[in-house]
């Protein structure tokens, strides 16, 4: 069957820009997935206990986007959640981002009541601000904060995250857990925040599966039937003249020819316990201790109350090839080899690029059905 239109990659990408070109141009549209399923790293399962998990770590939907949040909700309602994180610090389960409540665990009644009046005289009531910001400051009060902040909060954490210190990183990787001046204790600040009530596969179900415009080819990799040349695309062997929109890694799609870009890489350790509760939030991070960075106990994101509980810890390493690629790293020398990549890309006048991996950028599942959106309206309509 011919298709115009290929889209490789069935996670927040790719099945939106499929369902918007099924849906809005009433046009046949391939899917191909390597993997046995949709969705993508947002793909998510029930167990027997009713417990809904997110197989590739936890996903918290918030976006700033009000045409994201009425655009997904065509698919899903929502089951509101604010994300409220701790961190174990010093035999602690404190507050995280680091915020006014964190001191008050943290410190003596006068030292803490020292630090916040400074924070709110230096930086002003309500504001956030990143850690490596709040280290340049030139109060030796604030700076001894900023060092503890710095050591028990970020340093070991990034080190096991990314195998690199934060200031080796791009500054909006930390930034995106800034110290909060105030008692604000919110994960995200996003004005659109929830879980989809039946969990996120399910809204890819009803993108996908019910528009008959679509075909899914599951367990198939791009490379199996296309094949990127001098003289542009070839799928099945043939010239392919209609449009190819690619969400996997770029690299990959240029045989790496301009070397790899580099990944990070989670092992989840799930158990399930015979008991109701594990911990008192969905996620709690653990920056210090252990070799994992967080747990996950999935039913505070749902709700449901059943005797069991399931948990997932996350180990991170370094992504190796067979390895799911989870994290583009963040750092001016990659972002040049990048570059290259993409300027390759677009000499290909057929070939539309975008999602996490083919624009090897740390986004949010808001930001890609964002790009997804505009890429519709800008380049294919
Ligand atoms: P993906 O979801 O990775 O989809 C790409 C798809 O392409 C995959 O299904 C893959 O199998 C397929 N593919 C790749 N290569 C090929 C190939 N060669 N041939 C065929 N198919 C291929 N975002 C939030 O907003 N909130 C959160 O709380 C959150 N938590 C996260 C936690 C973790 C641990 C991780 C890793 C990410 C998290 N994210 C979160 C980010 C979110 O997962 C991504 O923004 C979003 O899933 C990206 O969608 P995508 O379609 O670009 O990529
Ligand atoms: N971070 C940290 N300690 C924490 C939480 C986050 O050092 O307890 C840093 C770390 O570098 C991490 C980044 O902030 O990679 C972004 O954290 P976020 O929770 O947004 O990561 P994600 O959910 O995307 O894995």
């Amino acid at each position: 069957m011919n298709f115009d239109f290929i889209v490789i990659g069935a996670g927040f990408a790719g099945s939106v820009i499929a369902e918007r070109i099924a849906t809005r141009l009433d046009e046949r549209v391939l899917i191909i997935e390597r993997r046995d399923h949709i969705g993508g790293n947002a793909y998510d399962f029930r167990t027997e206990e009713g417990i809904i998990v997110h197989k590739y770590g936890p996903h918290i939907f918030h976006t700033k986007y009000k045409e994201v949040w009425q655009y997904l909700s065509r698919f899903t309602e929502w089951i509101p959640y604010i994300h409220r994180v701790l961190a174990y610090i010093d035999g602690k389960k404190v507050p995280l981002p680091f915020n006014f409540n964190s001191i008050d665990m943290l410190f003596s009644r006068k030292v803490a009541t020292k630090f916040k009046d400074k924070l709110v005289e230096n930086f002003g009531y309500g504001r956030k601000v990143p850690i490596l910001e709040l280290r340049k400051t030139g109060d030796p009060d604030l700076r001894s904060l900023a060092d503890f902040i710095y050591e028990k909060v970020f340093l070991n954490y990034t080190i096991k995250q990314w195998g690199v210190k934060p200031e080796e990183l791009d500054p909006s990787v930390t930034a995106r857990v800034p110290v909060s001046i105030s008692y604000d204790d919110r994960y995200f600040n996003d004005p659109f925040q929830g879980i989809p009530k039946e969990g996120y596969t399910k809204i890819f179900e009803r993108m996908l599966e019910s528009n008959e415009n679509i075909c899914i080819e599951l367990n198939v990799d791009c490379k199996e039937v296309l094949e990127i040349t001098e003289e542009g695309i070839l799928f099945d062997g043939k010239p392919f003249k209609g449009t190819l929109i690619y969400t996997g890694p770029i690299d990959y799609l240029f045989d790496y020819r301009f070397g790899r870009l580099p990944y990070r890489t989670l092992d989840f350790e799930f158990e399930k316990l015979e008991q109701e509760y594990y911990q008192e939030r969905a996620v709690v991070n653990y920056p210090n201790d252990f070799d994992y960075t967080r747990i996950t106990e999935y039913k505070h994101f749902n709700g449901v109350k059943v005797e069991k509980t399931i948990i997932a810890k996350e180990f991170p390493r370094e992504c190796s090839q067979g390895d799911e690629p989870y994290y583009p790293f963040p750092n001016r020398k990659f972002k040049e080899i990048y570059k290259r990549y993409e300027l390759l890309a677009n000499k290909i006048e057929n070939l539309i690029l975008i999602g996490r991996l083919a624009d090897y950028r740390y986004y949010n599942m808001d930001d890609v059905v964002k790009k997804s959106l505009d890429v519709f309206e800008r380049r294919v309509i």
